[in-house]
């Protein structure tokens, strides 16, 4: 076995193991805080898939490929009344 370094698919940075998660759409690691007690990096989501009771794991790269959010067909009139996409808590 080498050892493969392992970056993150969406910022492209170190993504250490407990750290991370592998995307279930494009099989590629990403970061993922694990831990509630411990700040980390999230470069992707989790969520637990109804039908198969599993955790679920994508990256933001397969969530939003073009770096938008899906919303509704909102036409888009110049100015931005939705704050940026933030880390709320
Ligand atoms: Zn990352
Ligand atoms: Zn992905």
């Amino acid at each position: 076995m080498t050892s493969a370094e392992t970056t993150c698919a969406v910022c492209g940075e170190a993504a250490e193991e407990p750290n991370s998660a592998l995307c279930g759409v494009c099989d590629r690691r990403f970061h993922l805080n694990q831990r509630n007690d411990v700040q980390g990096k999230d470069c992707g989501t989790v969520w637990i898939d109804e039908q198969y009771l599993s955790l679920r794991f994508a990256c933001f790269n397969c969530i939003r490929p073009d770096g938008r959010p899906s919303g509704r067909g909102e036409a888009a009139s110049g100015s931005q009344a939705e704050p940026p996409v933030g880390k709320g808590h």
